[in-house]
């Protein structure tokens, strides 16, 4: 069992590189904005809670997203270990997380993967991030267009841009960011289990460098 988690700013490629991991090795993707997206799509009560707190570019109440998070974990398909993509995100978050680990008698955080990357690279991203309505693939028209513009080449779904992607709200979310989950760095880097990964290379190099970080390279598919 390895529980991981993949920390860092809007922008950061934290999904690109869940995705990526979880296809490689046996653990599963668990993406907190993906889980509200779905259930705003669904049309339930949590996703239109949800929605309103991410159209301004807040965070979820803290409750509302340990619920649910711990609820995704009990499926079958983590019994291996999770992959963390955007959760926690708060101080609050990352205890309860903890503390539902040892409740469990499942392993504790093995790692935290820190994607640190700049500023000004990180606004390019979402503002040019284009995600699948079909499968979730994610492109972006500045770094990785698709074939054909607005069609995924995965699936052939349609691509839209997240409303929270445009620069106001995504301005937003980096100062949330910088003020609400910044601190969790230095909370994993004095528990000894935090990586900082250099975000601005490559895709492929990244991932390798989160393997080689998990000491997965030698097994990883
Ligand atoms: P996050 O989940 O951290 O918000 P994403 O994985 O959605 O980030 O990536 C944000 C955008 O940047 C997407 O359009 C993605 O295709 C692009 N992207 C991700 N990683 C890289 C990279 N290493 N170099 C350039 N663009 C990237
Ligand atoms: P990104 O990493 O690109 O900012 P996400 O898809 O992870 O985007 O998150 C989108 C939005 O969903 C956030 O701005 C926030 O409103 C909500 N959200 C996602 N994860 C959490 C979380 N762990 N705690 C609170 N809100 C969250
Ligand atoms: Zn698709």
């Amino acid at each position: 069992m390895l529980n991981v988690i993949l920390l860092g700013p809007p922008g950061a490629g934290k999904g690109t590189q869940a995705k990526t991991l979880s296809e490689r090795t046996d653990l599963a993707h668990v993406a907190s904005g993906d889980l509200f997206r779905a259930a705003l799509r669904e049309g339930t009560e949590l996703g239109m809670l949800a929605k309103s707190y991410m159209d301004r570019g807040e965070l979820v109440p803290d409750e509302v997203v340990i619920r649910m998070i711990l609820e995704r974990i009990q499926r079958p398909d983590c019994a291996n270990g999770v992959i963390f993509d955007g959760f926690p995100r708060t101080r609050d978050q990352a205890t309860a997380l903890e503390a539902a680990l040892v409740d469990k008698h499942q392993s504790k955080i093995a790692a935290v993967l820190y994607l640190d990357v700049p500023q000004d690279v990180l606004l390019r991203r979402i503002a040019g991030r284009q995600t699948c309505k079909t499968c979730g693939a994610t492109y972006n028209i500045y770094y990785f267009p698709s074939h054909r513009p607005g069609i995924c080449d995965a699936c052939g779904g349609k691509l839209y841009q997240r409303s929270d992607d445009s620069i106001e709200t995504a301005q937003h979310r980096l100062d949330v960011y910088f003020e609400q989950t910044m601190p969790l760095i230095e909370h994993y880097r004095l528990q000894g289990c935090l990586h900082e990964v250099d975000g601005r290379r490559e895709i492929s190099l990244v991932t390798e460098a989160m393997l080689i970080a998990l000491s997965l390279n030698g097994t990883a598919k």
